[in-house]
């Protein structure tokens, strides 16, 4: 079975098969690691995400890399934190589960996370970062393919949580 690791850095810079964007549903950019990847990979990307007409929460579609190292990024809209209430831990699971679906179709074998949902839309990182270690270990055993999943951590707070997880989840 593939592996999973955590990086202290930025995805933008990652040369993995893909790399996820959290993006916004209407998958036309935004702040945070969606500004970012969109900045590094050129206006082509947005071009090609315009074509798309957006994505539901928890739903992943593919896109070229352009000028970023990767190959591919696979974008992602995570739910936004509302209490908790509102579907949201399943949701979040959704999003990892699709990205690895989509990632094992194209034959990516090297795969790059950022911390879905736990920048402005407020999903607990603590809360988080054990559902993306799960649901990426699901994902590593249903699609032999994928040789390693790196969780790209923008902060070492972020690092800690996502280490945390893989080694209290075994
Ligand atoms: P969301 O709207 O899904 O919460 P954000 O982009 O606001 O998305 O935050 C998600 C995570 O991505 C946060 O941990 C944030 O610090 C991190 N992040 C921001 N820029 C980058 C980047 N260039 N590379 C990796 N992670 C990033």
């Amino acid at each position: 079975m593939g592996t999973v690791d955590t990086l202290l850095g930025d995805i933008t810079a990652v040369a993995a098969d893909a790399i996820v964007n959290a993006a916004n549903t209407s998958l036309l950019g935004g702040g945070g690691v969606d500004g970012a990847i969109h900045r590094a990979a050129g206006p082509e990307l947005l071009a090609e995400c315009r074509a798309l007409r957006g994505c539901e929460t928890g739903q992943a579609k593919l896109t070229k890399g352009y000028r970023l190292p990767a190959r591919y990024v696979i974008h992602t809209p995570g739910p936004i934190w509302r209490g908790g209430g509102q579907n949201e831990a399943a949701l979040l699971a959704a999003c990892y589960r699709s990205c690895m679906e989509l990632a094992a179709e194209h034959g990516c074998k090297t795969v790059a996370f950022p911390s879905i949902s736990t920048g402005v839309y407020r999903f607990p990182l603590e809360l988080a970062a054990p559902i993306a270690v799960r649901t990426v270990r699901e994902g590593l055993q249903r699609h032999p393919g994928i040789e390693r999943v790196t969780f790209v951590c923008f902060s070492q707070a972020v690092k800690d949580a996502y280490d945390g997880a893989l080694s209290s989840t075994g």
